[in-house]
Parts: C-alpha cells; sequence; structure tokens
C-alpha cells in the first residue's frame, strides 16, 4: 500500500508545494532530478506514524487511513527529521495543528499568486508549443519532410528559414520548468531540427523559391577515379542527411506525445501521427513511413537528449563535404 496520486495532489496543492513548519515555508521539489539544496525534495510525513515502532503510531487508524491526505504533512527534510526526533514536543494534535495553520496561510495569502502562477506556466508552454506548429510547417509536415528526403534533397527557402528560425529562438526561451519531458522533447525536437537544417545546408543551393541538393559529383566530365571519390563523398553526405530526417521525425513524433498527454489530447490529432513518403526504391514504388522513438528511448531521451545531440552535431561536423 502507498500513497494514493489523488491524496498526493491534495497535499503538495493544498500546502503550496512548501514546507509547513512554522516560519519554513520552504519551496520543495516533488522531482528528485530537480531538487538542490536551495529546492530541496519535499518529504510526505505521516502524522500518526505509519510502521509500528516508528514515531506516533499509536493510534486506532487503519493503514489505508494512514496514507490518506489527513494523516499526512507535507515538510522539507530537515524538520521531517526534527518532528520524527522530538516526538514529544511533536504529537499527533500539535502536527495537525500547524498543517491546519500552514494551509490557513496558503489560502489567506497565497492562493491568488499560486494559481496565476500556474496559469502563467500554462500560457508559456501553449506560445512554445504555437511557436513550434508555426515555425516548423506542422500543418503541411508529411509534404516538406517528405520533399527534403527525396533524392533531390528540395526545401522551399520560406520554409527552411522559418524553420531556423524557430530554432533559435528555442534556443534563447524561457523554460517555466515544471514539465519535465515535455521541455526535453520540446528542446530534443528543436535542437535536432537545428543540426539536421544545418547539415543540410551545407550541400544544398539555392533555385528559385527552393534549396535543393548540390549534386557536385556529376556537375561536369570527371574522371572516373575522381568521379568514384566524388561519388563516395556524396553519398556519406547523403545517407547521414537521410538519418538526421529520420530522427527530426521520431523527434516530433515524441513531442507531439507528450502535448497531447500533458497540455491538449487533440493536438495534432486530425493529422494523427508525423509521416513521410520515400523512395523511389528498387522496385521504383515509394512507402509511407512514421518513425518513432521505442518507449526505452523516449524514456533515456528525457535526461540524456543534449548528450544524444551532442553525439548528432559531433557526426555532422566530421562529415566534409
Ligand atoms: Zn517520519
Ligand atoms: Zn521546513
Amino acid at each position: 500500500m502507498s500513497i494514493k496520486e489523488k491524496d498526493i495532489k491534495l497535499l503538495w496543492g493544498r500546502s503550496a508545494n512548501r514546507c509547513s513548519f512554522p516560519d519554513c515555508r520552504m519551496k520543495l521539489s516533488q522531482d528528485k532530478k530537480m531538487a538542490s539544496e536551495s529546492f530541496p525534495i519535499g518529504e510526505q510525513a505521516h502524522i500518526v506514524g505509519k510502521e509500528e515502532g516508528s514515531a506516533r503510531s499509536v493510534s486506532i487508524l487503519s493503514e489505508e487511513e494512514r496514507d490518506s491526505y489527513h494523516n499526512l504533512i507535507l515538510l522539507c527534510p530537515t524538520h521531517h527529521t526534527l518532528i520524527d526526533k522530538n516526538p514529544e514536543d511533536y504529537p499527533i494534535e500539535k502536527l495537525h495543528m500547524i498543517k491546519a495553520q500552514h494551509e490557513y496561510w496558503v489560502e489567506s495569502t497565497l492562493s491568488e499568486s499560486h494559481e496565476t502562477k500556474a496559469k502563467a506556466s500554462d500560457i508559456i508552454y501553449a506560445h512554445l508549443i504555437d511557436l513550434t506548429v508555426e515555425g516548423c510547417s506542422f500543418e503541411n509536415w508529411e509534404s516538406w519532410m517528405s520533399n527534403l528526403i527525396s533524392p533531390s534533397h528540395r526545401i522551399v527557402i520560406d520554409t527552411y528559414m522559418k524553420a531556423i528560425q524557430f530554432t533559435l529562438s528555442m534556443h534563447k526561451a524561457v523554460w517555466p520548468g515544471n514539465l519535465h519531458e515535455l521541455e526535453s522533447a520540446m528542446k530534443h525536437f528543436s535542437t535536432t531540427m537545428n543540426i539536421m537544417l544545418n547539415f543540410y545546408i551545407k550541400n544544398a543551393e539555392s533555385r528559385g523559391d527552393y534549396y535543393i541538393v548540390d549534386k557536385f559529383y556529376k556537375k561536369r566530365y570527371y574522371p572516373q577515379e575522381i568521379y568514384q571519390q566524388f561519388l563516395d563523398k556524396y553519398e556519406k553526405w547523403e545517407g547521414y542527411l537521410d538519418e538526421l530526417i529520420y530522427e527530426v521525425v521520431k523527434a516530433a513524433n515524441w513531442l507531439a506525445d507528450i502535448v497531447r498527454r500533458d497540455i491538449n489530447p487533440l493536438f495534432m490529432a486530425t493529422n494523427g501521427k508525423f509521416s513521410m513518403v520515400i523512395g523511389p526504391d528498387d522496385n521504383l514504388s515509394y512507402q509511407t513511413v512514421v518513425p518513432e522513438y521505442s518507449i526505452d528511448q523516449k524514456k533515456e531521451l528525457i535526461d540524456s537528449f543534449e548528450d544524444k545531440c551532442r553525439d548528432l552535431a559531433n557526426r555532422a561536423a566530421s562529415i566534409d563535404i
């Protein structure tokens, strides 16, 4: 038996994520990874002790009642230790009073600003999502990605410019910090997009409204040996470009999943998953693919996407053209 989500939400919400101890009121972190000395992990202390023999454990409360919101008090590690070490000074009745006074303080002084803050971060996320949809032409995704991965590797210059601009503005964005996975997915997507576009432009040239790949190996007549060298070079570049494009589409699908989970269940729902058309293959046929990360890959990327992006960028830098 452990504490239910609902009780956790009630406890954290009504304490405004702060230590309940009089005059402490330290802001607490729910996520171990985010915790620090100035933002310690919050501890859900039992008022009536949970285990027999633990502090303040003599009571008629059932096990389930001991894990409910009414029997919990949110404290910083220091004050949790203090009350557990001094049960005579902090008996059950006194802890109930401390908790009630803290919640009263939250209601009377904080509730307004606390709510305002929650709304402000929602608005920031919504704004960053809008920037992404617009900057990366999500409405037109399959078409521009399919053109980019096609043998001529085409992209409308305006689409390219908007996407590059988007990656630069994401780089400067201020992140609220309360939706960890969403922020990782957004940063991963924009960084991957930036690496791919920069790698692409190393070997593209403008043609009217488009960038198009520079097939330098067949621009003029070369002796067989030189031709082969150039072709190898081109194919190495093209192979890695394709890899980077797959990475970008995977990143887009991850991001969309998290936006649907955390912000809006209907996000991009009519377009479905991000896909692209690849081909022609040896039989001159085309197929639609939906590149996605596995569940384990996503889990790992939450905290390691920066390493992943560094590897991608290093490989991009090592391929000269
Ligand atoms: Zn305790
Ligand atoms: Zn405290």
